[in-house]
C-alpha cells in the first residue's frame, strides 16, 4: 500500500511465460471495494498517452524477441492508474477450491432408518424421504434438498451422494428385550428404546434387506408420528464420531434444518449462542442455534467447510497491538475463503491449562468476523439481520473431541460502527463499508486496551494502542486491570444433545 492508493496486479491469461502482468494502481476505497471480484478496468485517460506510447515502442520492434522484450518492460515496469468500469461479482468459487489446503473434501455417508412401531406410521416413505433428501436429475441447485443444502453451506466441500445415503423402512416391535434392555415404544424413550430401536434396525436391514451397511458410521432414525407422546425433544444426537458409530435420532417429520443440526454434532459441533441470551440456541445466524442457516463462520471453521481469507487467519504475531488490518468479507458462503479468525493468542501463549479428556483439545479463544446476506432458501435472515458483519467467538480447537459452543458476540450493520472486545483480547472489529448482499468492509485492530496510555512509552510510540483511530496526545493512564483467565469447562468425552421440539414460532 502506498498513500492513499493500492497496488493490484492483474494477470492477462495470455501465455505461460509469466510475465503478462500488468500493476494497475487504484483508489484505495475502490479497491477494498472490489476485491476479490472479477472487473473490468478502464485506464485513467490522464495516462492514456503513456500507455500508448509503450504500445508503440513494442510494434516498432522488428522482431520477436525485441516485442517480448519490450513487452517486458512495459508490464513490469509501469503501474498504470484505472478505474473499475464494470464488476463481474466475486471470481468464480468453484475455481480450483479442491486445491485449497486445509479445506474439507468429504463425502457424507449415512444409513437412515424410517421406523414405524406400535402401529405408528412413520411420516415418510423411502420414496418421499429420498425426495427431501437427495437430488433427482431435474432438481435445481436452489430447491432445498439435503444433497443442496449440505453443498451450499459448504461450497461442496461435504457431499452426500445417491449411494452414499441408504435409505430404508423398517417396522419394529412395539416392546421386547429384557432385563435393563428390555423396551416399550408405547411408554417410554430411554436407551433401551433409543439403542435398540437402532440395533433391531440395523439387523432386519442386514438380514432381511440383506444390505451391507456395516461400513458405515452414521446413523440416522426417524421416528414414527406420535412418538412425541414419549420422546419430548425435535432431535437427539451423540457428539462427535469417535467409535464404531455416531446416532441421531429425528422426532418424527423434520425440516432439512433439523437433520443438518442434529448430523453436525455427529461431526462435533455444539450449539450456538448468542450474547445477553441465556438460551443456549440463540445465534440467528448458525444452524446449531435458532438459525434457518447454515452454520456460523465459527462452526464452518470447525468443519473446515470454509477457511479464513488470504491473510486472514491471524494471531499475536501477525496482528501487532495498534496496527490496523483492512479485510473485504465477501459473503460468508460464497467464497471459500470468506471470513477472518484471530486466534488470541497473546492472552495464553502457551495454553494455561488442558481440559482433561484431551490434551489436544484446549481452548483456544478466538473471534471470527463474517458478513451474512439472505439467500433463499438456504440463508434465511429477517430483514434487520441482513447484511450484517458478525462477530463471534470460539474456544474451540479442530481436534475431533473438541467440542465447544460458539458465542454470537456482536452484530454490526452501518459503516462506523465497532465492536470493542476490551473484556478479553482487546480487538477491535470497525465496519468501513457494506455493498448488501455482495461484501462489508472491515478494519480490526487489536489495542492493549481501551486507552491510549498503556505504560511506557505508549503514547509516544506512533501506534494507536486503543485502536480508536486517533493520533494519542493525552497525557499517561495507569493500564488497565488484566483480564482473568476463563476457567475450564468440565464435560465428558461424548454426550447426546437435542433441539428443542419444533414449535412453529421458532423452528428448532
Ligand atoms: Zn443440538
Amino acid at each position: 500500500m502506498e498513500d492513499d492508493s493500492t497496488i493490484s496486479y492483474l494477470r492477462q491469461n495470455i501465455g505461460q511465460d509469466g510475465f503478462n502482468v500488468t500493476g494497475v494502481l487504484l483508489a484505495e476505497a475502490e479497491a477494498l471495494k472490489y476485491a476479490g471480484q472479477r472487473v473490468r478496468l478502464a485506464i485513467r485517460q490522464e495516462y492514456e498517452h503513456d500507455y500508448d506510447a509503450a504500445e508503440e515502442e513494442e510494434e516498432a520492434a522488428t522482431d520477436a524477441s525485441q516485442q517480448q522484450s519490450a513487452r517486458r518492460r512495459r508490464t513490469q515496469s509501469t503501474a498504470v492508474p484505472a478505474k473499475v468500469v464494470e464488476s463481474f461479482g466475486f471470481a468464480d468459487k468453484d475455481a480450483g477450491k479442491e486445491a485449497i489446503p486445509g479445506r474439507a473434501n468429504v463425502t457424507i455417508s449415512s444409513v437412515i432408518f424410517l421406523i414405524s412401531y406400535c402401529g405408528y406410521r412413520n411420516y415418510h416413505t423411502v420414496e418421499s424421504f429420498r425426495k427431501m433428501w437427495l437430488n433427482e436429475p431435474s432438481t435445481t441447485t436452489d430447491a432445498m434438498t439435503m444433497q443442496n443444502y449440505i453443498s451450499y453451506c459448504s461450497q461442496g466441500a461435504a457431499r452426500m451422494t445417491n449411494s452414499s445415503q441408504r435409505i430404508f423402512a423398517v417396522d419394529l416391535p412395539c416392546t421386547g428385550g429384557s432385563g435393563k434392555n428390555a423396551f416399550n415404544f408405547n411408554t417410554s424413550c430411554e436407551d433401551p428404546e433409543l439403542y435398540g430401536m437402532m440395533s433391531m434396525a440395523d439387523s432386519i436391514v442386514r438380514n432381511t434387506y440383506g444390505a451391507s451397511i456395516s461400513y458405515v458410521k452414521q446413523r440416522i432414525a426417524v421416528l414414527p408420528d406420535y412418538a412425541h407422546t414419549t420422546c419430548r425433544w425435535g432431535g437427539l444426537a451423540q457428539v462427535g464420531c469417535s467409535g464404531d458409530r455416531c446416532y441421531t435420532w429425528i422426532n418424527a417429520a423434520a425440516s432439512p434444518r433439523v437433520f443438518l443440526h442434529e448430523m453436525l454434532h455427529n461431526f462435533g459441533l455444539h450449539h450456538a449462542g448468542r450474547l445477553g441470551d441465556p438460551w443456549e440456541y440463540a445465534d440467528y445466524s448458525c444452524v446449531m442455534g435458532i438459525g434457518d442457516t447454515c452454520p456460523n463462520a465459527a462452526q464452518l471453521w470447525r468443519l473446515s467447510w470454509a477457511l479464513p481469507l488470504p491473510g486472514g487467519d491471524l494471531n499475536g504475531t501477525t496482528l501487532q497491538v495498534g496496527r490496523r488490518i483492512t479485510f473485504t468479507l465477501p459473503v460468508q458462503n460464497k467464497a471459500p475463503q470468506s471470513y477472518v479468525r484471530i486466534y488470541a493468542s497473546w492472552m495464553w501463549d502457551p495454553p494455561p491449562y488442558t481440559v482433561w479428556w484431551s490434551p489436544d483439545a484446549y481452548p483456544a479463544h478466538a473471534l471470527l468476523v463474517s458478513f451474512r446476506s439472505k439467500e433463499e432458501p438456504f440463508e434465511l435472515f429477517d430483514n434487520d439481520k441482513n447484511n450484517q458483519v458478525l462477530i463471534h467467538s470460539f474456544n474451540g480447537t479442530q481436534y475431533a473431541g473438541s467440542a465447544q459452543k460458539t458465542l454470537l458476540r456482536s452484530a454490526l450493520n452501518k459503516p462506523n460502527q465497532e465492536f470493542r472486545d476490551d473484556s478479553f483480547s482487546g480487538l477491535v472489529f470497525k465496519v468501513l463499508s457494506i455493498s448488501p448482499g455482495l461484501s462489508a468492509v472491515v478494519s480490526i485492530c487489536r489495542s492493549g486496551g481501551p486507552q491510549e496510555a498503556q505504560g511506557g512509552n505508549s503514547c509516544g510510540d506512533g501506534l494507536d494502542n486503543d485502536c480508536d483511530g486517533l493520533t494519542p496526545r493525552r497525557p499517561p493512564r495507569p493500564p488497565p486491570r488484566p483480564p482473568r483467565p476463563p476457567r475450564p469447562p468440565p464435560r465428558p468425552s461424548w454426550f447426546r444433545l437435542g433441539v428443542p421440539r419444533p414449535q412453529p414460532a421458532r423452528p428448532a
